[in-house]
């Protein structure tokens, strides 16, 4: 089963933008498809599963939810940077690129 971002902002009540957003943040698309973009509804559902479990985490001041680990981490010494109200950094376990908002 697959949508379009149409599909998507009927079904789940958020606007295009929201949806581009997502696609931003790593919601995969069907990659031949450009007009419209087809998203597959098991990505759909993998996404926001990610998110939610993203979400129930409780960071601490100087922790980063890394998505690699799956679990709330520290950045690596003197890897935080400031990019545009995000912090961004490298995981302590496994190097990966992690972020948040303040
Ligand atoms: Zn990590």
């Amino acid at each position: 089963m697959s949508y379009t971002i149409k599909d998507v902002t009927n079904v789940l009540g958020v606007t295009p933008k929201t949806c581009f957003r997502w696609i931003e943040d790593g919601l995969k698309i069907i990659p031949e498809s450009k007009n419209p973009i087809y998203i597959h509804g098991s990505d759909l559902k993998e996404f926001h599963r990610l998110k939610n479990l993203k979400r129930k985490v409780t960071l601490g001041r100087n922790e980063f939810y890394c998505l690699t680990c799956k679990r709330a981490v520290s950045a690596k010494r003197g890897s935080v940077e400031v990019l545009s109200g995000r912090k961004l950094a490298r995981c302590r376990a496994c190097n990966g690129k992690i972020s948040r908002l303040f």
